[in-house]
């Protein structure tokens, strides 16, 4: 197994994320839903705002088709101030290039698109998405996270927010490379076995991902709580 990059070659990384009291983060129908209210929206805001990144995997593309602009004009007149584009780079972790050049993602706001890509990815695909995004490969059969970490150190990225989903927050815990996660939990049950929730893919047999409390405190009607991986 690759050795895992330490934290001086490879930006500090945390996730974000809301979630229903019994822990899902879209519905049955893989959809987002509104799970938090306002403070958590600015909450989540001021955390894009101050990030130099944000990823997202495929799959919550192609289901949320989300933007993940900086949505307070304030704060991106002072991404500007400091010298900085409007929103910051957005990466989508994208094997097989399947990213829309329509998606939301790559048409709203000012700023830096990446998508991570890997060497089997279809070059018809690539080459499109080329003409608007910066495409790292990284891997043979799907994303190698650890690589595109440290190649995005060399980019500049210092610290890199994860909006999900599921697949890739497994991806990214699994392999020791997430430091802190936040989370937001809500007065909502989805419910649901098929519902994604904070941490899907093949999930842990033994030395699971252990987590030291950072805090945790009550945000409208739910629950703030962060948390900082013990690698
Ligand atoms: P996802 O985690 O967004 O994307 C997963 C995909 O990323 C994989 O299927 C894979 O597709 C690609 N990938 C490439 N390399 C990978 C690697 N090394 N490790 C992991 N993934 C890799 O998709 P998802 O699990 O379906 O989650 C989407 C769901 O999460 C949606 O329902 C969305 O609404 C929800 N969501 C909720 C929140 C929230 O805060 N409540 C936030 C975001 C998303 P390829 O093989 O094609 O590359």
């Amino acid at each position: 197994m690759e050795k895992k990059p330490d934290i001086s070659t490879r930006p500090f990384v945390f996730i974000n994320a809301a979630m229903s009291a019994d822990g899902k983060i879209a519905t049955i129908k893989r959809r987002q839903t509104r799970i938090s209210g306002n403070l958590d929206f600015d909450r989540m805001d001021e955390l894009r705002a101050t990030s130099e990144a944000i990823m997202v995997g495929i799959g919550t593309v192609l289901s949320d088709n989300p933007s993940l602009t900086v949505k307070s004009k304030e704060r991106r007149e002072t991404r500007r101030s400091m010298g900085f584009e409007e929103n910051p780079t957005r990466i989508v972790v994208d094997s097989m290039a399947r990213t829309s050049v329509d998606a939301d993602i790559m048409r709203k706001g000012e700023g830096k698109r990446i998508i991570a890509v890997c060497e089997n990815a279809p070059q018809e695909n690539v080459l499109e998405l080329s003409k608007i995004a910066e495409i790292i490969c990284a891997g043979e059969r799907n994303v190698n996270l650890a690589k595109l970490l440290i190649e995005l150190k060399n980019h500049g990225i210092r610290k890199l927010m994860v909006e999900g989903g599921a697949t890739l927050n497994w991806g990214l815990i699994s392999e020791g490379l997430v430091d802190e996660i936040y989370t937001f939990i809500g007065n909502i049950i989805l419910g649901g076995r098929s519902a994604p929730t904070l941490v899907d893919g093949e999930g842990f047999v033994s030395d699971f991902c252990k987590l030291g409390l950072i805090s945790c405190e009550i945000l409208e009607d739910g629950v703030l709580i962060k948390w900082k991986v013990q690698q």
